[in-house]
C-alpha cells in the first residue's frame, strides 16, 4: 500500500543558501529537494556587515520569487563554512569569510519573520546526501568535502555527528607528513596542506619551475603563478603526467585518510564532494585504490566511495534537510 502523507507534509518550499567564502547559491526547492530556483552571486569580501547584506537581499529575491510563483516559504536555511553554533543560530568564526561572531539565524530570522537555521556548510551536505543524494539509505556515512579545505561530514546512526564542541569532522588538519608543507593551522604536513585545491596549485607551481616545457605552464599562457587546480585537472585530462602526478599524490594522501575514517567508524559508503571532485574519476579512482590497499580485508569491497549525488547544490539543500529535520518536514 502507498502511504498517504499528511497534507501538512506536501507542498512546502524551503530556501537553501550555501553561503561560500567566494559564491553564495541560492535555491528554491520542495520537501523532496527538486530545485525550482537557483540564484547565484559573488560573496562580498569585508566582513560582517557587506556579508550580511549581501545573504538578506538574496533571500529577499528568493522569497520574493516564491511569491510569484504562489509558493510560500516555510524556512530558511544557511550551510555556512567556519565554526557555527547552530543553536544559537551564530556564525562564531568563519575565517574564509572575514566573519566572527555574527547572529546570522537571528537576523534572517527577524528581518523575514520565518524560521531559520544555520549550520556548517560540510555537515549541512552531509546530511543531504543521506536524505536526498548519493548516501541514500546508509546510516553510517561521511561526506568528505574536497576544495579549497577539506573537512569530513559524519552521520552516526543515521545522525550527524557533531562531536563534544560541535567541532568534528576536521580531517584536513590530521598530520599525514610530519615534515611536509606548512598548513594554515600552524602544523606541518596535514592533510589540507597535502592535498587541498591551493596545495595542488602550488606543487604544481613549483614542478613548473624546473621542468619545460610543460602543459601547466601553456595552460597559464606562461605564467606560473596562474596554475590553479582546475589548470591542473585540465593538463591531467590531456594526459599530462606531470598534472597526473600531482592529483595521484593528493588523491593517495585523500584514500590514507578515509581508509583510515573507514577502520575506525565502520561506515556503509564515503561520498567525494567539493570543488575538486570536478575532476571524477581522474581524483575519484586513485582515492579508490589507495583506500583498497590499505583499508581492513572485510571492507576491501564493501564500503563504496561515491561521489557526491547533489553536487554544487549539496551545501544548499543539505542546509534545508538540516532545517527539515528540525521542523519535522
Ligand atoms: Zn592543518
Amino acid at each position: 500500500m502507498v502511504p498517504v502523507r499528511s497534507s501538512a507534509a506536501t507542498g512546502q518550499t524551503l530556501i537553501g543558501l550555501d553561503l561560500g567564502g567566494t559564491k553564495m547559491l541560492g535555491v528554491l526547492m520542495d520537501e523532496r529537494a527538486t530545485v525550482q530556483l537557483r540564484v547565484r552571486r559573488p560573496t562580498p569580501s569585508g566582513g560582517e556587515v557587506p556579508v550580511c547584506d549581501a545573504v538578506l537581499d538574496l533571500l529577499a529575491e528568493l522569497i520574493a520569487a516564491g511569491k510569484r510563483a504562489g509558493r510560500p516559504i516555510a524556512g530558511i536555511a544557511i550551510g555556512s563554512p567556519g565554526y557555527i553554533d547552530s543553536e544559537a543560530g551564530v556564525i562564531l568564526d568563519a575565517t574564509n569569510l572575514s566573519v566572527r561572531n555574527l547572529p546570522l539565524g537571528a537576523l534572517v530570522a527577524q528581518r523575514f519573520g520565518l524560521p531559520a537555521v544555520i549550520i556548517q556548510d560540510v555537515k549541512a551536505a552531509a546530511l543531504g546526501e543521506m536524505r536526498f543524494g548519493a548516501a541514500t539509505g546508509a546510516r553510517y556515512t561521511a561526506f568528505v568535502n574536497a576544495g579549497t579545505g577539506i573537512a569530513v561530514g559524519l552521520i552516526m546512526d543515521g545522525q550527524l555527528y557533531q562531536g563534544a564542541a560541535n567541532r568534528a569532522g576536521e580531517i584536513g588538519h590530521v598530520v599525514m607528513r610530519p615534515r611536509g608543507p606548512l598548513c594554515n593551522c600552524g602544523q606541518r604536513g596535514c592533510l589540507e596542506a597535502l592535498a587541498s585545491g591551493p596545495a595542488i596549485a602550488r606543487q604544481a607551481r613549483s614542478a613548473a619551475a624546473w621542468q619545460r616545457p610543460n602543459a601547466l605552464l601553456e595552460l597559464a599562457n606562461g605564467a606560473r603563478d596562474q596554475i590553479s587546480a582546475e589548470i591542473v585537472a585540465e593538463a591531467a585530462r590531456q594526459g599530462d603526467r606531470l598534472a597526473l602526478r600531482i592529483i595521484g599524490a593528493a588523491a593517495h594522501y585523500m584514500g590514507l585518510a578515509i581508509a583510515g575514517l573507514i577502520n575506525v567508524l565502520d561506515l556503509q559508503c564515503v561520498i567525494v564532494g567539493g570543488g575538486l571532485t570536478q575532476m571524477g574519476d581522474l581524483l575519484l579512482d586513485p582515492i579508490r585504490s589507495t583506500v583498497y590497499r590499505y583499508v581492513l580485508a572485510e571492507y576491501r569491497d564493501a564500503v563504496p566511495i561515491l561521489p557526491s549525488g547533489l553536487g554544487i547544490d549539496a551545501g544548499a539543500i543539505g542546509a534545508a534537510t538540516a532545517l527539515m529535520a528540525d521542523r519535522e518536514i
